[in-house]
Order: C-alpha cells, then structure tokens, then sequence
C-alpha cells in the first residue's frame, strides 16, 4: 500500500479530534497540537515532547509539515530585509521585512510566482508555480516576526498581504491563515493591522464581505479608464472597472470600511489631468484614500517614473476633490525588495 502522508495544517480542528479518536487517544491532545503547529511554529511532529512518543509515531505515520525555510537574506542600506524562502517541494519565493520609527511591517506572499502578469511587475515576469497553502503563509509571518525581534527588537507592528501572487485568487488559504494569525489559539494579531492588497477580483472583494474579515482592503487601480488599465493590468479585461466598482460598493456597503487605492504613477502613461479626473470620478463610490506609488525600476524597462512636477499636479488634483491622498515612497530598490521588485532570481 502507498502511504500518502497529508499535510497536518490542512486539517481542520474536528479532523484533527477524528484522527485522536480513530486512533483511541484522547481528545486534549488536540489543544497540544494546535499549540504545536500554530503557536510554537515547529517545523517536525518530533517536537511536540508533551505528547507520548506512541502518539507521535502515529502522527508521522500519516502527516507531514509543509514548514519553510529562509534560504537566503538581504539587508538593505535603509535596513529593510528581503528574505528568501523555500518550500519542502523545492520552490523559492520572497517575503520582505520593513522598520519604520514607530512600527515594523512583514510584506507576505500568497503565491509562488503570479498569474496576472500585470505589465509593470517583475513578480509577474517570472513562472507562476502554485498557490502557497496556509501554513505556508503563516510560516512567513511567523519567521519574520523572529527575525524582527533578533534584528530590529521589536515584534511585527502590521502585516501587508502585498507580496508575490494575487491574495484574492488564493481566497481559503490567505483567509484560513489570517484567521490562525488573528486568533488567541494563534498568534492573537489584530485584524486592523493587516492590509490585503488585490489586483481587483470582485468576487473575492465580495466574498471578504459576506465572511466579514475585518482586514483592510487596498485595491490596485493603476488607471480609471479601461482601455489603459487593460494594458497595464490584463485582469482587467476579465474584469472591467465596472464590474471592479460594482465589488467595491457592495463592499463598502457591508462593511463601511475605507477603501485603499493604489495608483501607481508612470510618467507619460497614466499621470495626465483627464488620468487624474477619471481616478476622482471612479473613486467616489465610497469613503478611500489614495496612496500614489512611486514606480520602481524592473528589469522591464518601458515604464519611468513620472517627473516631481507631474506628480504634484497629479496630487494638487486629488486634493481639489477633498480626498485623502498620501505619496508612498517605497523602500528596499537597492535589492530589489520594493514593490513591484519581487522575483527571486532562483526560479
Ligand atoms: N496582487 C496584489 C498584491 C501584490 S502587488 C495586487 O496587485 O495588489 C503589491 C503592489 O505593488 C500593487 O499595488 C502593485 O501594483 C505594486 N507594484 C507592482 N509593480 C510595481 C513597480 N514596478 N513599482 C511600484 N509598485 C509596483
């Protein structure tokens, strides 16, 4: 008989009590479990030394841990850290680690590669491989925050979802682990200090509202007009800006949570004055605020970034139409760490 060993952090808590009773254990043996795997973040069954030795040879009889591992680190003159992980079948992705005065923020990655290839990020230039599960997302705030307190001596303040790979097409993982990573039987982070960024999936921005996540939602919208966006971002031609709007507002309407909008500003492309209308006009649909990108060089390089004078033309606009509207500087470029920069060269 093949012996196919299952993932022990797919299973969920009553699958994990069936094991214990089909096995004649008993049932608080689940509660050591959970702790094992989400609290003590072990990478092998070997670990859990509350247990009876016979109990964890039943356990590695049938699971297995899809623990990852830093592979590499790269620390940046401005001491943000780029990190490398691999997962057990072999494949690299990156998370990123960012100190600011007063906070410490661990950008995460959802996928391994992305399937979107929105035309302005180097994630999108490299193979898509795979969703990453969730414990795999787990794993990477988990090690960051480790890393956090060795280097910078502080725990993770804030965790963005704005790494590789599209969050919002790996709904049930990214889901499940935040809500391990908000839970008290898990790391007990609050739900106000994520951030889930999306290329702009409306069934999944609808989905976030009917399950109430009380995550932050940041939406990359790059151009208000179709016929750009459609360019910058090929999701778009599934899923028109109205289609885009129609999520956002029944969004809104369950949750009355503010709306982030990305708007990345490439000079000559999407930074004119009838850009920025559009941007104001698509925008209204509910209470927001505009973070405008600074674009970071890729390996692509048909896009620059727009000139200081057009950005703050472009930003004097916005704030005629009383939004709220911040320019996001971003940090890392000197090792490829920033926005947009993600996709490890080991693929
Ligand atoms: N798929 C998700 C999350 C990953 S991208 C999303 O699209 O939101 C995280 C942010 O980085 C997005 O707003 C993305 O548009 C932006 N980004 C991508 N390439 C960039 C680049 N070259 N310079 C600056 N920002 C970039």
């Amino acid at each position: 008989m093949i012996n196919e060993k299952i993932n022990i952090r797919n299973l969920t808590d009553q699958e994990i009590i069936n094991f214990l009773i089909e096995q004649g254990e008993k049932q608080f043996r689940k509660e050591q479990i959970i702790k094992w795997l989400w609290q003590k973040g072990v990478s092998s069954l070997n670990e859990m030394n509350n247990l009876t030795e016979s109990l964890r040879e039943k356990l590695n009889t049938s699971f297995y841990i899809d623990k990852i591992k830093i592979a590499e680190k790269h620390i940046s003159k401005d001491t943000t850290t780029k990190v490398l992980f691999v997962t057990i079948d072999n494949l690299y992705f990156e998370g990123v680690l960012i100190p600011d005065r007063d906070r410490v923020t661990a950008c995460i990655s959802t996928q391994v590669g992305c399937p979107l290839k929105c035309s302005f990020c180097a994630t999108g230039k490299i193979k898509y491989h795979r969703n990453l599960s969730s414990g795999e997302i787990f794993d990477q705030v988990f090690e960051l925050n480790k890393l956090s307190e060795a280097q910078y001596k502080r725990k993770l303040s804030n965790i963005v979802v704005m790494g590789m790979g599209e969050p919002l097409l790996n709904y049930n993982n990214t889901i499940r682990a935040i809500d391990i990573l908000t839970s008290a039987s898990g790391l007990g982070i609050s739900p106000q200090r994520i951030t889930l960024s999306t290329a702009g999936i409306p069934e999944g921005i609808t989905q976030l509202a009917n399950d109430n996540i009380n995550i932050n939602l940041s939406v990359s919208l790059h151009s208000a007009i179709d016929s750009k966006r459609d360019d910058l971002m090929p999701i778009n031609k599934k899923h028109n800006l109205k289609s885009l709007s129609d999520a956002i507002k029944y969004y809104y309407q369950k949750t009355r949570k503010r709306i982030t909008y990305e708007y990345l500003l490439l000079g000559e492309i999407n930074d004119s004055y009838e850009d920025a209308v559009a941007l104001t006009e698509f925008t209204k649909i509910s209470a927001c605020k505009i973070n405008l990108i600074e674009y970071n060089p890729t390996e692509n390089d048909i896009y620059k970034p727009s000139k200081k004078e057009r950005v703050k033309q472009f930003e004097d606009y916005i704030k005629t139409k009383n939004l709220v509207v911040t320019i996001r500087k971003s940090k890392g470029q000197d090792i490829n760490a920033a926005c947009g920069q993600l996709a490890n060269k080991k693929q």
